[in-house]
């Protein structure tokens, strides 16, 4: 079986060589020339075009950036749509809104072809060890046939419900992580205001309930002043406005979503895009005019 992968960036590249490593074939595309060669110096081949793509391939495989983006390379011009054959399955992994996944799987299901979206956590250390966390929404045998080619890239496989469900949880896992960050940083600078040691509380407080993943991976990174990413700023951004956007067309309440999208926002604007989410504790220096240290 052929599998089609389009978009090699900082998470399809690593995905990508662990289906090469487990043994499947791979057709490979993006805009960037200098990721395609590297998979393909790894055993992958080339795309032509993207019906020399669909010709081959059982199964096509994305990872872009975000709704935009995937709808182009679905349904736009010169997209998959025009030359994708009937009983081919296309996985999307990127985190897009669950509105889009549900549109492009009806316009695919009008050429006979099935969608799962798929997205993950974990970010680029889990891509590379192969344990990323996969959250899929799709029909329940389209995954049960899929779920261990999705296994070759990751720990954890779970099945959340019909088209967008994936997108939908993975909007769920983005809104705790912001949260939780911006709760991190508002506590650890209440500590350093106070004259008690941020990491003194970080020890105290991470075998208890408020330890979290989040707290254990941000709270160093915040109080070493270690802003590389991870996970950036802007690709948060991205994830919280699919969150809006979601929570209104359902009349669903973002309190906290909202606030924490104005800090990222004014982080966007001085410049901190780029950064890793962790320095959401730079807003509250900023605001409070006091650094957390050690
Ligand atoms: P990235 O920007 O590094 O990679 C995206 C790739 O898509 C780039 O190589 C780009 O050239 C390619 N691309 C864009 N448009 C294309 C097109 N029309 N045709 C072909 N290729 C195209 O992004 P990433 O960090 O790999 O993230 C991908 C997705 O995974 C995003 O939705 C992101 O939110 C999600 N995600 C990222 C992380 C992370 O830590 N980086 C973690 C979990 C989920």
């Amino acid at each position: 079986m052929k599998i089609g992968f389009i978009g090699l960036g900082i998470m399809g590249k690593p995905m990508a060589k662990n289906l090469l490593k487990a043994g499947y074939s791979l057709v490979v595309s993006d805009l960037n020339k200098a990721a395609v060669d590297e998979v393909v110096a790894a055993g992958a081949q080339v795309a032509n075009s993207t019906a020399d793509l669909t010709g081959q391939c059982q199964v096509i495989l994305t990872m872009l950036p975000n709704s935009p983006q995937v709808r182009q390379v679905a349904l736009g011009v010169g997209g998959l749509i025009e030359s994708i054959k009937p009983g081919t399955v296309f996985i999307d992994m990127s985190s897009i809104n669950p509105i889009a996944s549900r549109e492009i799987s009806e316009a695919l299901a009008a050429k006979g072809v099935e969608m799962l979206d798929a997205p993950v956590s974990g970010g680029e250390p889990k891509a590379i060890d192969g344990t990323l966390a996969f959250m899929v929404g799709g029909k329940p045998e389209v995954f049960e046939q899929h779920k261990d080619l999705l296994g070759k890239m990751g720990a954890s496989v779970v099945y959340c419900g019909t088209i967008g469900a994936g997108n939908v949880t993975k909007l769920c896992n983005q809104i705790i992580v912001a949260v939780n960050i911006a709760a991190v940083s508002e506590a650890l600078m209440l500590g350093q205001k106070a004259g008690v040691s941020p990491n003194l509380i970080y020890q105290a407080i991470r075998g208890g309930l408020a330890g979290s993943t989040v707290l254990d991976a941000k709270a160093p990174m915040m109080m070493d002043r270690n802003f590389k990413p991870g996970f950036k700023i802007d690709l948060h951004i991205k994830d919280l406005n699919n969150v809006l956007d979601t929570a209104k067309s359902l009349d669903s309440p973002t309190f906290m979503s909202s606030m924490v999208m104005e800090m990222m926002k004014s982080l966007h604007a001085s410049g901190d895009g780029q950064s890793d989410h962790s320095a959401v504790a730079k807003f509250y220096e900023k605001v409070a005019g006091c650094e957390i240290c050690r």
